[in-house]
């Protein structure tokens, strides 16, 4: 029951020599540090990937499945708060990802587009805000006032047609087939308690949320936080043909080929107490989202998969992507808070690209240096 749906089925295990010294270690073997380690052999380094359990079962394999362009923030907020250019330009790019991921992705990824709600007029003021500042900047956006296949009553709608449903456990098990076919060396099962211990020139830190105690002054600025997910059985009838999500992301639902409905959130139900990496589920959390089955589907289906997960929140909802400052030969890729999808496949290959010497605007806006104070 507490296996995430996503990794509930079969997968061969990775054959890959793990012993002696390379180029760079990665700590992670989720959707960044898988991502990071293909990019990083294909530039002609030797790379192995470390992770205390298996493939994909942090937030990768524990996640909503949603694939959605830009930022943890609405548009308009990032415009902001970020200013437009580097706003724009981290649109754009996440949308380039999204083509990029869909192009590895084979059948763990569909192309459907998502719905964002607005539950009341307060949020219908501010999607209507960022559906605006979409439009003026070009970006595809589609306003929905009319939703009749949804109860409980929502008040409006952006349709993103560039957004997808992504199977994620699937996915980063398909990126380290390839990886490994790049003669990436992956170890599994084993926690890092050192950055000293890894017999590596350099080491990327690839942990969103669950990082804890590798570098004191990480533990500051990338914060865990818990979100809770559950999955049906397979309903005969099609209800949502994308992911939709309301109430600012803190509800989320979408369902899957199979009729599946995967519906995770209601953090905000006991925000405190879900600021931990304790990664359990909760009575108050799940009965929330049972709750909400109920209003949505008008009866209660079976569940048959419940789980948690443990993702990474920064001060300013921006990931952490670079070199840590005052720790040579040390890089990070982390912090999506809880958008990191997109965000962690694209971040991922920035940071490979920022290992192998290459320059990338985007690294300013992600610099380290913001939020890590050395220890
Ligand atoms: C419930 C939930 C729902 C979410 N929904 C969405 C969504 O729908 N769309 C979206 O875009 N994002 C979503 N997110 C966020 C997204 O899942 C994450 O941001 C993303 O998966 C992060 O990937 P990652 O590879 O950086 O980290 P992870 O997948 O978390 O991998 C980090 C790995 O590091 C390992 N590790 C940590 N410390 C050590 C150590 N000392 N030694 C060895 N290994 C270590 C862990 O075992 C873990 O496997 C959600 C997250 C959660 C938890």
């Amino acid at each position: 029951m507490d296996t995430p749906f996503w990794l509930d089925e079969p997968t061969a295990p990775l054959e890959t020599d793990s012993q002696g010294p390379v180029d760079v270690a990665i700590i992670g073997a989720g959707i960044t540090g898988c991502v990071c380690a293909l990019q990083l052999a294909r530039g002609g380094l030797s790379a192995r990937v470390h992770d205390a359990r298996g493939i994909a079962e942090g937030a990768s394999g524990r996640n909503g499945g949603f694939a959605l362009r830009g930022g943890a923030a609405r548009y308009d907020v990032a415009r902001e708060t970020y200013g437009a250019d580097a706003a724009k330009e981290l649109w754009r790019r996440t949308e380039d990802a999204l083509d990029r991921l869909e192009s590895v992705a084979g059948d763990s990824f569909r192309r459907t587009g998502s719905l964002r709600l607005a539950a009341d007029e307060e949020e219908r003021g501010d999607i209507r805000a960022e559906y605006e500042a979409l439009h003026e900047d070009g970006f595809a956006a589609e306003w929905r006032d009319e939703l009749p296949h949804l109860r409980p009553e929502f008040l409006g709608a952006i349709f993103h047609p560039p957004d997808g449903s992504l199977q994620p456990g699937r996915f980063v098990r398909g990126l380290t087939k390839l990886a490994a076919a790049e003669g990436v060396a992956f170890r599994e099962h084993e926690h890092v308690a050192s950055l000293d211990d890894l017999d590596a020139e350099q080491v990327v830190i690839a942990t969103d949320g669950s990082g804890r105690g590798l570098l004191p002054e990480l533990d500051d600025a990338v914060w865990p936080a818990r979100g809770q997910v559950i999955t049906t059985e397979p309903l005969s009838e099609r209800l949502f043909d994308c992911p939709h999500y309301a109430r600012h992301g803190f509800d989320y639902w979408q369902q899957l080929g199979d009729g599946r409905i995967v519906l995770g959130g209601f953090r905000d139900f006991s925000i405190l107490s879900e600021m931990t990496d304790e990664e359990t589920t909760t009575e108050p959390i799940q009965e929330a989202l049972d709750a909400f089955l109920v209003e949505l589907l008008g009866y209660m289906p079976e569940v048959t998969h419940r789980w948690a997960g443990i993702f990474g929140l920064t001060q300013d909802l921006l990931p952490l992507v670079g070199r840590v400052p005052s720790r040579d030969g040390t890089w990070i890729a982390a912090g999506y808070s809880g958008h990191g999808n997109v965000l962690g496949f694209m971040c991922g290959e920035l940071v490979a690209s920022a290992v192998l010497g290459r320059e990338d605007s985007m690294l300013e806006l992600f610099t380290p240096a913001r939020l890590l104070v050395s220890g």
